[in-house]
This record gives C-alpha cells, sequence and structure tokens, in this order.
C-alpha cells in the first residue's frame, strides 16, 4: 500500500537518515544499519532488522516506509542486455533502466526523468514530451532492483557500473541526482567507486561547474557537431550553452585534476555531422582535453528523420581522431533484439495509448538505451 504520510526511506541519503532517526531520539549510527539491511542485503521488511529493537522496528514502521516503483515488465536480449519497465505513477508514466553484461563488468543505464525536455532532434525520447523529475527514490530503486535481481539469481557481483545514460537530462534534475549518486558511491550502500558512476550531460553549463567541486563522478557530455550552427539543430540546449561555453567547462572540470577525464559522446547521423571536415573541426575543439571520444552509431527508430552513417563514415572519422592522438572508441550496439539499442529509451506514457495496449497485449515495443562501453 502506498503510505502517503510516511517518509519513504529510499528518498534519503546518509546524511538525510541520521538527520532522521536523530529526530527520532536514536543514534546516527542507526543510518548505517539501515543502509545495510536494504541496500546491500535488499531486505526492506522493517520487522527483518534484527540489530535494532522492536519498538524502534515499530515505530519505523509507523512513520515511515521503503516504497518502490512497480515493476511492469522485464526483457532479456540474446546477447544477455536485460531491461526493466517501471511504473512511477500509478499506470500513468513507466520508465526504462537497461542492464549491459560485459566480460569484466555489468553496467545499467538508468533513467532521470520521465521524458526529457531538452528536445534533441535525434533523440526519441525527445518525443515524448516531459513529465516530470523522478525522485531519488525512483533512481535509487532502478540500481537496487537490478542489483538484487541478479544477486538473487546466484551472481556474486551484481552492479559494477552506473551510467546516467537513460531517460532524461540527469543535471536538470540535480538534487535528486546526487542524493542518489552518494547512495550508489557509500561503502554502507552499494560501494560503487566514483569512477564507475557516469553522469551523461547535453551540457547543462551551471551545473556542470556546480559539479567541479562536488563530486568525483566520470562525465560524459553529449557533443555531436562541432559548431554551433550544426549544434543549435541537433541539441536545441546550445541555443542557451554554445559551444564555446560548454568546452570552458569541460576544461574546468579536469584542469587541476589529474585523474579527471571526459568522454565525449558523438552520434554519427548520416550526411549531417559524419565527414573529416566535421572530424577536422571536432579534433580542434577537443585537443587539449584529456578525454575519450565515443562515437555512436545513430540507432534509428520510427518517425526518426536520420540514418546511421555506413560503417565506412564512422571508420573514416573515427581514424582521423585517433591518428591525432584522441582516444576514439566506436560502440557496439547491444540488446537491439528486444529494441534496447542505444538512444531509444521511450518508457511508457499515459498519453501513449497505442504503445500501453501493445503493452497489456504483450507486444510492446519499447525502446532502450544500450551503450556497449
Ligand atoms: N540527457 C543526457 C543523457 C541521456 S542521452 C545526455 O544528453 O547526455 C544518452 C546518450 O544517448 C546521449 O549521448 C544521447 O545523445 C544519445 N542518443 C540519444 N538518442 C540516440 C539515438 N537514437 N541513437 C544513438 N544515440 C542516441
Amino acid at each position: 500500500m502506498l503510505a502517503v504520510d510516511k517518509i519513504n526511506l529510499l528518498n534519503l541519503n546518509r546524511v538525510g537518515l541520521e538527520r532522521f532517526f536523530v529526530g527520532c531520539g536514536e543514534k546516527p549510527f542507526r543510518a548505517k544499519q539501515l543502509m545495510q539491511w536494504v541496500h546491500q542485503r535488499g531486505v526492506t521488511d522493517f520487522a527483518q532488522m534484527t540489530d535494532m529493537s522492536k519498538s524502534l522496528r515499530d515505530s519505523l514502521s509507523d512513520q515511515a516506509c521503503i516504497e518502490f516503483p512497480r515493476l511492469v515488465d522485464t526483457r532479456k536480449s540474446a546477447d544477455g542486455t536485460r531491461k526493466w519497465l517501471l511504473d512511477v505513477d500509478g499506470v500513468e508514466n513507466a520508465i526504462e533502466c537497461v542492464l549491459i553484461p560485459e566480460k569484466s563488468r555489468t553496467t545499467l543505464c538508468i533513467s532521470s526523468q520521465v521524458g526529457c525536455t531538452l528536445n534533441c532532434s535525434f533523440c526519441s525520447t525527445a518525443k515524448q514530451g516531459f513529465n516530470r523529475n523522478l525522485t531519488t527514490a525512483e533512481i535509487i530503486a532502478q540500481l537496487h532492483l537490478a542489483h538484487h535481481g541478479l544477486l538473487a539469481e546466484g551472481q556474486q557481483q551484481g552492479i559494477t557500473n552506473v551510467v546516467m545514460m537513460g531517460m532524461g537530462e540527469p543535471l536538470l534534475n540535480f538534487d535528486a541526482v546526487m542524493t542518489a549518486v552518494d547512495m550508489m558511491c557509500d561503502d554502507f550502500a552499494y560501494a560503487l567507486s566514483k569512477r564507475r558512476v557516469t553522469i551523461s550531460t547535453a551540457g547543462v553549463v551551471p551545473a556542470m561547474e556546480k559539479l567541479v567541486d562536488n563530486t568525483d563522478v566520470s562525465l560524459a557530455v553529449s557533443l555531436h557537431a562541432p559548431n554551433d550552427a550544426l549544434r543549435d539543430e541537433l541539441v536545441p540546449l546550445n541555443r542557451k550553452y554554445p559551444i564555446r561555453e560548454l568546452i570552458k567547462a569541460c576544461h574546468s572540470y579536469v584542469d587541476g585534476y589529474k585523474s579527471r577525464k571526459i568522454t565525449f559522446e558523438y552520434v554519427m547521423l548520416k550526411g549531417v555531422n559524419d565527414s573529416l571536415e566535421h572530424a577536422r573541426e571536432l579534433n580542434k575543439l577537443i585537443q587539449g582535453i584529456p578525454c575519450k571520444l565515443n562515437l555512436i552509431p545513430f540507432n534509428p527508430y520510427p518517425q526518426a528523420k536520420y540514418k546511421c552513417s555506413d560503417e565506412k563514415s564512422i571508420d573514416r572519422f573515427r581514424k582521423y581522431l585517433a591518428d591525432r592522438g584522441i582516444i576514439t572508441v566506436t560502440r557496439r550496439a547491444r540488446g537491439d533484439d528486444i529494441d534496447a539499442a542505444c538512444g531509444q529509451l521511450a518508457g511508457q506514457f499515459k498519453d501513449r495509448s497505442r504503445r500501453s495496449q501493445e503493452y497489456q497485449l504483450g507486444l510492446g515495443e519499447i525502446g532502450g538505451m544500450i551503450h556497449a562501453h
């Protein structure tokens, strides 16, 4: 049952939980105990938290809850990629998160908003419009679900990496995302190293500046075009924060921090941004920034007005930059047999009646965002 007047402890990081327990007349260390139960052992029933007194457990049940979005559907691809569809507003909205297993790591691609405001011209999430920000609880629930799902299947390690590359712009939901990141990295929760948590942004410059001193997470920047004229068209946010400001913010993030590096993302759109001239411009732009460049072959979806660049152009582009010392990798699409290839995270919305009907029939085509990192 949804407990409207109870506080959902899934929204609180360690500092928040300490404050909560102190407010209840308890010692702050209860926060660590609770985090271990919920996030490490996957126990969400207060009654089972046996290192807390019966009276504390009872009072927790009275005032608090641990509330997850409902799991609507899961899909598994032949290559091991999986995705989960989660209900975040009754039956009205759903979001997706995607799991990408690789030899040495297991990456979870997480959503930060229901829909997106940015309206990038090649992105299918943009076509869904924007509904709302996710809460910290809804963000961390994606990790909880995937991680404990894997452990329950007998896997030793669970999730090792998180990328905020699902639906939405994480830096436009700054506080909720940063609180969730705290929990991902907390030793009493998922204990992921900051380097293994990546925030991907289309270039919200003021929020990038806030990140500089706040955290050490890995930063990915969706560049997609090497000049303002083209980027204005592909990533309309560029009209607000043009390339010069964006590149300056990238410098601020890495300069003076030896181990920091930016990952630039560049979607390969046939005849749009994939010429050698674009590669030349791009090289000039990012030379001197400690970085890695990911070329993402465009993944088409119904109504997309772009095509993916052909292999030859992608390779020519990659080689031009690699020859000039930029670490450049072409990403491999994963999970395409469950429509989970990169860049199509669509979820499900109330107003998309065709899709929701398909879902009820179990035939639903859902997009997913997969990156082979
Ligand atoms: N808003 C954030 C995170 C979500 S998008 C951002 O812009 O970075 C994650 C990445 O997938 C971005 O680089 C985005 O541009 C890319 N992407 C979106 N649609 C795509 C598509 N159809 N094919 C390939 N990549 C896509």
